[in-house]
């Protein structure tokens, strides 16, 4: 049972059938995936949700596959925890993390667009699947790629953080390094696309691929109690998260799943590649294209692809964007792990730093509900944190020794922390 009716561009309307197709053939609008909302009524409800698999698979029906999930059988339904420690340190009376640093396998948001593009893949007989990635995006397609037995290639800018390139080569893709920035190696991968007939995730595929991204938004809502979150505050790279999470919040309403509480979505950027949030500050709808600059890497996007579509979704909602320096995003991954246990990347570093400017600016109120999403994992990212902590005292195995370092009087010898 599928409720999916084909795609449609988003600019002009045209209607095209359920393919490896993402711009419409006469105005190069994106294709987004078109469902039937009336005959879900009554038939996707709370139960049927809370009766599906424990995975992102439980949303189906809002999803664009035809047949069984084929991918992500363990992916997704992260833990939303409620952040007293940090609620104290803000200031505010009701703050969340959706964390999806927890997500299986590769530990990152990016579990849920791939589960859904491999499934599709399969069901529109590729063989091949690849994407251009600043790394998490990488991870997730060798890994899912490995366990549906399709061969893969993934192609990523050249300076990424060893744990993201590692984490890919593990489940043996092909890799390719391009000697550019993520705009560049996403250029290429559209040619590539036009070129061969592989399942390109995000570029061939991202219709589909950006539809999983609603999962992130649908766990908020279901494991809040069936409730929306006044103020979501989310990272924008390349621009699909956000606008999906807010489209998934919109069909929880529409279906009657949620109460309308009007929902505020918030974007989240490094100061060093900041295109989406200075065009928001600034009033604008499009995007000027910068050149990344950033520890946030797996967020440098300088030209994203749906940045117009994350101004939409904000304005709609009556949100805002803030951008955080890379200080101020070493600082917030430090203090989500000494407040609530989580150990984030930069690109979470980021929305953290980024929600606390929007409630010290008054953009956020104090008194209301807030969720942080977290999207990717830190121990793929020991680089930005390795001389920022104190490093452990080193002393000899005895009691005295340790007496000694317990009353102050030992010298603490440093240990290396290797990378
Ligand atoms: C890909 C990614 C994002 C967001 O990317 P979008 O293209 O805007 O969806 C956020 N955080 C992490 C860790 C990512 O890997
Ligand atoms: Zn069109």
């Amino acid at each position: 049972m599928s409720y999916v009716r084909g795609l449609k561009c988003r600019e002009c309307g045209q209607a095209y059938p359920e393919k490896g197709v993402h711009v419409c053939e006469t105005c190069f609008g994106p294709l987004e995936v078109q469902y039937d909302y009336a005959a879900m009524r009554g038939k996707v409800t709370r139960e049927s949700i809370s009766a599906g698999p424990r995975n992102l698979w439980r949303y189906r029906d809002l999803l664009p596959i035809n047949g069984t999930p084929r991918s992500g059988l363990h992916s997704g339904m992260t833990p939303l925890k409620r952040a007293r420690n940090l609620e104290k340190v803000l200031g505010v009376r009701e703050l969340y993390i959706k964390d999806d640093s927890a997500n299986y396998p590769t530990w990152s948001y990016k579990e849920r667009v791939v589960s859904v593009a491999i499934t599709k893949a399969i069901e529109l007989g590729y063989d091949t699947v690849g994407c251009a990635s600043t790394g998490n995006l990488a991870n997730s397609v060798a890994a899912h790629a490995a366990e549906a037995g399709l061969r893969a290639f993934v192609m990523i800018p050249h300076d990424l953080e060893q744990g993201k390139v590692l984490g890919s080569l593990i489940f043996n893709p092909t890799m390719v390094r391009i000697e550019g920035n993520y705009d560049d190696v996403n250029r290429l991968c559209s040619e590539i696309a036009d070129k061969y007939r592989w399942a390109i995730v995000n570029v061939n595929l991202r219709p589909f691929y950006t539809e999983g991204a609603k999962t992130f938004g649908f766990e908020i809502a279901e494991q809040m109690g069936w409730k929306l979150p006044k103020h979501t505050v989310c990272p924008t790279a390349g621009g699909t998260i956000l606008p999906k999470i807010y489209k998934g919040y919109r069909e929880f309403i529409h279906l009657g799943l949620v109460e309308d509480n009007q929902p505020r979505i918030y974007s989240a950027q490094a100061a060093g590649c900041n295109p989406v949030v200075e065009a928001i500050q600034a009033g604008r709808d499009l995007i000027k294209p910068q050149k990344p600059k950033t520890i946030a890497k797996s967020i440098a996007i300088g030209n994203p692809a749906d940045g117009f579509y994350v101004v939409q979704a904000v304005k709609e909602s009556g949100g805002w964007g803030a951008d955080a320096t890379d200080a101020e995003i070493v600082d917030a991954i430090k203090l989500l792990a000494r407040t609530e246990g989580t150990w984030t990347e930069p690109a979470g570093g980021t929305t953290l730093a980024a929600t606390i400017k929007l409630i010290e600016s008054g953009r956020i109120p104090r008194d209301e509900s807030i969720c942080v999403c977290i999207t990717g994992n830190g121990l793929k990212t020991v680089e930005v944190v390795v001389d920022q902590l104190e490093p452990p005292a080193s002393i000899p195995p005895s009691l005295d020794a340790f007496d000694r370092l317990m009353s102050g009087r030992a010298t603490t010898e440093t240990l290396p922390v290797a990378v």
